[in-house]
């Protein structure tokens, strides 16, 4: 079953343009009706992960005339609205400047395009807070337009068991790696355990990267810390740089070498055999998160503590990936001084 919506369950079909049609003329009349947007939001989550082409005729229209009807997640809303025409963009600036709506100010954080990109700078330069962009993934630096720091392209991380420590040595995405693999010096770190490798050359649209894989791990602490570390030739970590929002710090001590839980990730494109259910992914057996795309939950994304610039969303997963902690765990780099860092968050 690919969707499930309060509207009707499996109801909606696979996707033809005017099914898509359909669905957006019903936006009209859903901007008063709570219910029929909710549903509508979760069928259009599934139209962004499995035919977004179908809504691309229909963006300027949602934008300029049925915007108080149309109600998506923000990861759906960067599919859906991606490269919308220029007149969005011009209609959604003279909205914001009339009066902000944290609404308009994610359409217009979504398209993605030269001119939204413009604009943005340009409402951060005349007094917009740059935070409302920020925590969608768009960083307006000092001079120059705005820039998307996360992929519009996403992927499942698709969790399947793995029998042993050996499987997990030739595994494109490991999950439960002894921690010599992921920092240079595992007697004198602060990180306690591994979530997840993911090979970043497999998930479309990152920036270029010096080394194989990427590592998403864990300080002891189940939640509100961020662990920032610089990366060698070989990928490991040095100068891990935890800091942590729970006062007297929890200590959840864990064996990261016996705890178990190994699995390795199979990275699925978004597509009709995914469930879509409640604005997300989450029902599918096996998934637990996005790599790819905005990162998940409305936070703070975390700058470069070396250069300051916003770093690039790589992976959000639920903590059942590998089971520890609470909430989401997001792993974030920065390109330019080769600089990690994954954040422990609240679920919304
Ligand atoms: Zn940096």
């Amino acid at each position: 079953m690919p969707i499930e919506t309060s509207r009707g369950g499996a109801s909606f079909p696979a996707g033809t343009a005017a099914d898509v049609a359909a669905l957006v003329e019903l936006l009209g009349p859903a901007a008063a009706d709570g219910r029929l947007r909710e549903g509508l939001g979760e069928e259009l989550a599934y139209v962004a992960g499995v035919c977004p082409q179908l809504f691309r005729p229909h963006q300027e229209e949602v934008v300029t005339r049925l915007f108080d009807g149309f109600e998506v997640g923000f990861d759906d809303m960067c599919v859906l609205l991606d490269g919308a025409p220029d007149a969005c963009v011009e209609h959604l600036v003279r909205r914001l400047r009339e009066r902000w709506s944290y609404r308009e100010a994610w359409a217009l954080a979504a398209i993605g395009t030269d001119a939204a990109h413009a604009a943005i700078a340009e409402l951060v330069r005349g007094g917009a807070d740059p935070q409302e962009f920020e925590d969608c993934g768009v960083w307006t630096p000092p001079t120059g337009p705005a820039q998307r720091r996360f992929s519009p392209h996403r992927r499942a991380v698709h969790r399947r068991p793995a029998s042993g420590p050996v499987e997990l040595l030739t595994a494109d995405h490991p999950v439960g790696l002894p921690l010599a693999q992921v920092v240079r010096d595992p007697d004198a770190t602060a990180v306690a355990w591994h979530y997840l490798s993911l090979r970043i050359a497999e998930i479309p649209g990152m920036p270029r990267w010096p080394t194989e894989r990427v590592h998403l791990a864990s300080p002891c602490g189940s939640m509100g810390w961020t662990l920032s570390a610089a990366v060698g030739d070989d990928g490991r970590w040095h100068d891990e740089v935890l800091t942590s929002d729970e006062a007297g710090g929890e200590d959840d001590a864990v064996d990261n070498d016996g705890g178990g839980g190994l699995g390795t990730v199979l990275l699925r494109p978004y597509d009709a055999d995914l469930v879509y259910a409640n604005w997300h992914i989450l029902s599918t057996p096996g998934v637990f998160g996005t790599a790819g795309g905005p990162a998940i939950g409305l936070y703070p994304n975390p700058h470069c503590r070396s250069c300051d610039r916003l770093m690039f969303h790589v992976v959000t997963v639920q903590n059942y990936l590998r089971e520890y902690g609470h909430g989401w765990r997001t792993l974030y780099l920065c390109e330019d001084c080769r600089i990690t860092t994954c954040t422990a968050t609240n679920w919304n």
